[in-house]
C-alpha cells in the first residue's frame, strides 16, 4: 500500500490548518501517509525547484504552495490549469499521468463552490461582484465570479494593483471586470441595479486585529447584498457581524479553505470527494 507523502511549501507556515485537514482525510480513508510543512524561505528558488523535481520523480505525491511562492512556482511547472494560468498563481502542484509537474489554483473553485453553497447566488449574471483587495486571493475570486458571468468591480487602495488585476484577467473571462477606488465605493453601491456580492479579499479583520473591518465606517450597506469574508479567524469576523447586523446573509472563508483542500487532495489521490469533504469539515468544526 502506498505511503502518501503530501505537504505545503511556503514561509512562514506555523499557523497553517492544512496538516489538520489533509491528515483527517488520510485517516478517514484508512490510508497510510502524512502531510508535512516544508518551509521554503522567500527567494530560495533553488529549494522551490528541488521540491518540484521531487514531485516529478515521485518522492512526494502532492504539494500545496502558499505565500510567498504562489507566483514564482507558476513559472517552474510544465503545465498550468486554465485557472492557474488566468490567475497567474499556483496553490497546488501535482504530477500528470505523463509524468509532468502541473500547477492548479484550487482557490478559484474552492471559493466559488463554498460561496454558491452558502449564499443565495443562483443566476450569477443577475448579481454584481464587489471585490475588496487586489492581491492573489482577490485575483482568484474575481476570476471565479467573472467566469461565472458576474460583472465584477475590484476595489484596492493602490489603483495600479486594481487596474493590473482587471487587465490581466480580462482575456480569460467574458463578464466585465473593472477597477474602482475606495472613495468611489459609496457611489458604486448606491447605483441602482442587481444585487451585490461583496467579498473581502484583504487581510483586514484577521486576528489579532480582529476589531477592524474593510467596510468603510459610516457607509450604508446596500439593501440587497450578500457578503463573503475570506478571513476566518476569528469566527465570525467583524465584517461578517456588521453585514448580518444589517440583515444580509454573510459567511466567512473557512468553507473555502476546506474546499480548496478537498480539490487538491482529490487531485493527488483520486479519493471520493464526498468522503474527503466530510472528514475535512469535521476536522475544523464545520457542520
Ligand atoms: P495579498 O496578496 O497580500 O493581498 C492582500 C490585498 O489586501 C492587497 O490588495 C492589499 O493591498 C490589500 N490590503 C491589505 N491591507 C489593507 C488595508 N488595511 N486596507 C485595504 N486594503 C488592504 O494577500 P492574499 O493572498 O490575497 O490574501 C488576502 C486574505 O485572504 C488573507 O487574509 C488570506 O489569509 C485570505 N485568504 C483566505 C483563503 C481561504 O481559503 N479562506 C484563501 C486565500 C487567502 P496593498 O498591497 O496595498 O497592501
Amino acid at each position: 500500500m502506498r505511503y502518501w507523502q503530501l505537504g505545503l511549501l511556503g514561509y512562514p507556515l506555523e499557523h497553517s490548518l492544512s496538516p489538520r485537514l489533509h491528515t483527517a482525510a488520510l485517516q478517514a480513508l484508512g490510508w497510510q501517509g502524512e502531510y508535512r510543512l516544508y518551509p521554503v524561505p522567500p527567494g530560495d528558488d533553488r529549494a522551490l525547484q528541488q521540491w518540484v523535481d521531487r514531485l516529478r520523480v515521485g518522492h512526494v505525491h502532492g504539494l500545496n504552495v502558499t505565500i510567498p511562492h504562489k507566483t514564482t512556482v507558476a513559472t517552474r511547472v510544465e503545465v498550468l490549469t486554465p485557472a492557474a494560468r488566468a490567475v497567474g498563481a499556483v496553490n497546488t502542484l501535482f504530477r500528470t499521468a505523463s509524468g509532468q509537474v502541473a500547477g492548479d489554483n484550487t482557490d478559484v473553485a474552492g471559493f466559488w463552490r463554498d460561496a454558491r453553497a452558502r449564499l443565495p447566488l443562483e443566476e450569477p449574471r443577475h448579481w454584481r461582484g464587489l471585490v475588496l483587495g487586489a492581491g492573489g486571493a482577490a485575483r482568484a475570486v474575481a476570476y471565479a465570479l467573472a467566469r461565472a458571468g458576474m460583472p465584477v468591480w475590484v476595489v484596492a487602495r493602490r489603483w495600479a494593483q486594481a487596474t493590473a488585476l482587471a487587465r490581466d484577467l480580462a482575456p480569460h473571462v467574458t463578464a466585465p471586470l473593472r477597477p474602482a477606488r475606495w472613495e468611489a465605493l459609496g457611489d458604486l453601491v448606491r447605483a441602482v441595479g442587481p444585487r451585490w456580492l461583496i467579498v473581502n479579499a484583504t487581510p483586514v479583520g484577521m486576528a489579532p486585529r480582529s476589531e477592524a473591518s474593510p467596510w468603510p465606517a459610516g457607509l450604508p450597506w446596500p439593501a440587497s447584498a450578500a457578503v463573503y469574508d475570506l478571513v476566518y479567524h476569528p469566527r465570525p469576523t467583524r465584517f461578517v457581524q456588521q453585514a448580518r447586523a444589517a440583515g444580509l446573509p454573510a459567511v466567512d472563508g473557512l468553507g473555502m479553505l476546506v474546499e480548496q483542500a478537498v480539490l487538491a487532495f482529490v487531485r493527488w489521490t483520486g479519493a471520493l470527494e464526498a468522503q474527503v469533504r466530510s472528514a475535512m469539515r469535521a476536522a475544523v468544526g464545520l457542520d
